[in-house]
């Protein structure tokens, strides 16, 4: 049998749909938003925040609300053993407000600021930038409703956005209106829908009554047609929403933040108040967003804290990554590999293996014996920079040759970890 039938026979799991392995060669781009993110989020202040994958299914019931299309359809919701109804978290500022009541971290001073980093589950159908198992790099700022912190929030997002290098990039930014509007507004788009209710889809049918809002996410091509028109939340906001607003756009000017309005901008979670946004880009086809976010008044209020405005975004990683990973290098290879024949050159090899990278070098030696021509190959394809044979001669001389894999040089050296460590060092 050969090695490839021999591995595939063998064959017997597969990853869940929707979910996928992110392998070793495709790290690099991942390590690159993430550290790139990191830098930003330290120089506006943001302190990373790690939060459990599993809360109770409430944390999510509760904020992103009953009817949204999360909690109607998409969260993985489980009894564990001690009969708790218990949900993979399908985003993460219902876990982070959970914890942030929690542990009352609204005593420290405001604004208060997080970043997080990690998986969400939504059972989704998957297609092209839309997984089942889907990472997400969020911040959360608290405690101030200073319409400032939402431009500065959106400069960030921007500015990280930018420095991982996307370019091309659309900023849509609204208000959907507090509690105070709402019920205006809600009024207004149930006179509108009222007439022509037939024309939407049983779920929007039911949502009517329950939150007509959630009709304007709909994505079923029917209602999206027959809702054209509706009457734009921005008519109706109050003066306290509208002064928010107009003043977020000053200071987005003020910073230099390229956006639009989108009137029809609409969220797909229920606590957002006020400020929400998206960033789409035209390279992404129909999953065009790659990062959104807004304002949340009241979900700190509702979670049983004390009245405390919030605002955040999370950016989708799977969406951003196609559209930069060709740029970004993958990771090199070892500083140097050693390719020992026989045992004692083994025992050699591997001492000073372990020498080298105690002393911060990526080494690598070679555990088959096989001829110096497959060792040669392999070297090459691991993309080694340097190569060392070691034989009998070389043994008995202490004497080896380094040869620089990029650039074919040889240099003789003695076999002895400091001469190689400054050879390795100094060469590129
Ligand atoms: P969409 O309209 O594409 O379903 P959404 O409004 O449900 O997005 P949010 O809840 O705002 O998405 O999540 C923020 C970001 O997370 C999205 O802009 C997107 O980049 C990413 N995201 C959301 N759902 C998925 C998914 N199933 N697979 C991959 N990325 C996702
Ligand atoms: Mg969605």
């Amino acid at each position: 049998m050969t090695r490839n039938a021999r591995k595939k026979s063998r064959m017997k799991y597969k990853t869940l749909k929707g979910l996928q392995d992110i392998l070793p060669s495709e790290i690099a781009v991942w390590h690159h938003i993430e550290s790139k993110a990191r830098d930003i989020f330290r120089n506006y202040g943001y302190k990373e925040i790690r939060l459990p994958i599993l809360e109770s299914t409430d944390v999510f019931i509760r904020s992103i609300g009953e009817t949204s299309d999360i909690v109607e359809k998409e969260m993985y919701t489980f009894q564990d053993k001690g009969g708790r109804s218990v949900t993979l978290r399908p985003e993460g500022t219902a876990s982070f407000v959970r914890a942030y009541v929690e542990h009352h971290l609204y005593n420290d001073p405001a604004p208060q600021k997080f970043y997080y980093m990690g998986p969400m589950f939504r059972y989704e159908r998957p297609q092209a930038f839309r997984y089942r198992q889907f990472y997400q790099i969020g911040a959360e700022a608290m405690g101030v409703d200073d319409p400032k912190l939402d431009a500065e929030i959106i400069a960030m997002l921007s500015k990280i956005l930018g420095s991982i290098g996307l370019a091309g990039l659309n900023f849509e930014v609204t208000s959907i209106g507090c509690k105070k509007c709402r019920p205006d507004y809600r009024t207004a788009l149930k006179t509108f829908l009222g007439s022509k209710l037939d024309k939407f889809c049983g779920d929007c049918q039911r949502r009517y009554d329950a939150n007509p809002l959630r009709i304007l996410d709909c994505k079923v091509p029917a209602c999206i047609e027959s809702r054209k028109g509706s009457p734009p939340v921005l008519d109706y906001l109050c003066g306290e929403c509208k002064d928010h607003f107009e003043s977020l756009r000053g200071n987005l000017e003020l910073l230099k933040v390229p956006h639009t309005v989108n009137p029809n901008l609409v969220r797909g979670l229920d606590y957002y108040t006020k400020t929400a946004f998206e960033v789409s880009s035209e390279n992404l086809g129909s999953q065009s967003a790659v990062a959104a976010g807004g304002r949340y008044d009241s979900m700190v209020d509702e979670f049983g804290g004390p009245p405390t405005p919030g605002i955040g975004f999370a950016m989708g990683m799977e969406r951003i990554i196609p559209l930069i990973k060709d740029s970004v290098s993958g990771a090199a290879g070892p500083d140097l590999f050693f390719c020992p024949l026989g045992a004692a050159a083994a025992d050699k090899a591997f001492l000073l293996t372990e020498q080298l990278r105690t002393e911060g070098r990526w080494v690598e030696m070679n555990h088959e014996g096989t001829s110096v021509r497959s060792q040669m190959r392999k070297a090459n394809r691991i993309g080694a920079r340097n190569v060392i044979v070691i034989g009998e001669e070389e043994l008995r001389n202490n004497k080896i040759v380094l040869k620089n894999m990029l650039s074919k040089e040889e240099i003789s050296a003695a076999l002895e970890a400091k001469e190689l460590l400054n050879l390795i060092s100094s060469r590129k």
